[in-house]
C-alpha cells in the first residue's frame, strides 16, 4: 500500500513553464486518496519557498514543506554527520541562494564567497569546516576558487548534486556535476554528494514523510537518476513519460534502473491510489 510520494519536479510536474500532461489532475487525485506528496528536485539554487508558489501557480497548491531541495538534504546531512560545525566554525555556501540559505536554516554560521574577498574579511570569519557547493546561475571561477582553497586546508566537501548537464532551451548547459569536476581537479579531493540518485537525498525525505521505504513510491522521469536511486534505497518506483526518458529505454534498463511501472503520466497511476 502507497502512503506516499516523492516526486520528482522537472519533467514529471513541469517544462519550462508548463505543467506536464496529467500532472496536474494525477497529484490531486494521489492527494484526495490520502497519498502524501513531497516534491523533490536536484535543482539547489533555489528555495523551497520559490518552488512552493511556482507549484501552486501552476494548479499544484504546495506548501515549502512540501519541497525538499538538495540544498536541504545538504544541510541536514552536514548537521547529522557534523554536528559539531553547528556550535563552531563556518561552512562556505558556493551556488545559487538556496544553497546559503538552507545551511542558515539549519543553524549553522554561513559565509559566501564574497566573505572571503580580501585579507581583512578573512581576518574576521570562523574557520570554515566544510563547502557545500550547489549550483547556481552566477558562480564563476573566483567562487570555485573559495571552493578549492577550504577543501585543500582541509575542509569537509559535500554537493548538492552532480548531474554534468543542466536542460535549457538552447541545449545542454553544464550542470553542478561539471563545475563540481572542475574542483575536483583542482584540488585532487572529490565530494560526498547527497542529490538524487544518491541515498540521502532518499533518507531525508522519507524522514521528512515519516514513512519507510515500501510505503512510498518515486515518480520520476530519468532512469539513471530518479529511478536508479530509489531501488538502491528500497522503494518502489514509476517512470513517466512526460519527461527525458522512454518506454523504451525503461524495457531495455539494466535491473537497477528499472522501475516498478512506466506510465505516460501521473494519472496514469491513479490505480495505485484506488487500490489503497
Ligand atoms: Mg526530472
Amino acid at each position: 500500500m502507497i502512503e506516499g510520494m516523492l516526486c520528482d519536479l522537472d519533467g514529471v510536474v513541469y517544462r519550462a513553464h508548463e505543467p506536464c500532461d496529467g500532472a496536474v489532475e494525477g497529484l490531486a487525485r494521489a492527494r484526495a486518496a490520502g497519498v502524501r506528496v513531497l516534491f523533490m528536485t536536484n535543482n539547489a539554487s533555489r528555495s523551497p519557498e520559490d518552488v512552493a508558489a511556482q507549484l501552486t501557480d501552476l494548479g499544484v497548491p504546495a506548501d515549502p514543506q512540501d519541497v525538499l531541495t538538495a540544498s536541504e538534504v545538504a544541510a541536514e546531512e552536514l548537521a547529522s554527520t557534523r554536528p559539531d560545525l553547528l556550535a563552531s566554525g563556518a561552512v562556505l555556501a558556493v551556488g545559487g541562494p538556496g544553497v546559503a540559505a538552507a545551511l542558515q536554516a539549519a543553524g549553522f554560521h554561513v559565509l559566501v564567497p564574497p566573505d572571503l574577498a580580501d585579507a581583512d574579511r578573512r581576518a574576521g570569519v570562523p574557520p570554515i569546516g566544510a563547502v557545500v557547493q550547489g549550483y547556481g546561475p552566477r558562480v564563476g571561477v573566483a567562487d570555485l576558487a573559495e571552493a578549492a582553497y577550504a577543501i585543500t586546508a582541509g575542509a569537509l566537501w559535500v554537493a548538492t548534486n552532480d548531474d554534468p548537464t543542466l536542460p535549457t532551451e538552447r541545449g545542454q548547459a553544464p550542470g553542478n556535476g561539471s563545475l563540481v569536476m572542475a574542483v575536483a581537479h583542482a584540488t585532487g579531493a572529490s565530494p560526498v554528494v547527497v542529490g538524487k540518485p544518491h541515498r540521502p537525498a532518499y533518507d531525508v525525505a522519507l524522514r521528512r514523510l515519516g514513512l519507510p521505504p515500501e510505503a512510498t513510491l518515486m515518480v520520476g522521469d530519468r532512469l539513471d537518476t530518479d529511478i536508479a536511486g530509489a531501488r538502491a534505497a528500497g522503494l518502489r518506483s514509476a517512470l513517466v513519460l512526460t519527461g527525458v526518458s522512454t518506454r523504451a529505454e525503461a524495457d531495455a534498463a539494466p535491473h537497477e534502473q528499472r522501475p516498478d511501472r512506466v506510465a505516460d503520466t501521473i494519472l496514469d497511476l491513479s490505480d495505485l491510489w484506488r487500490a489503497a
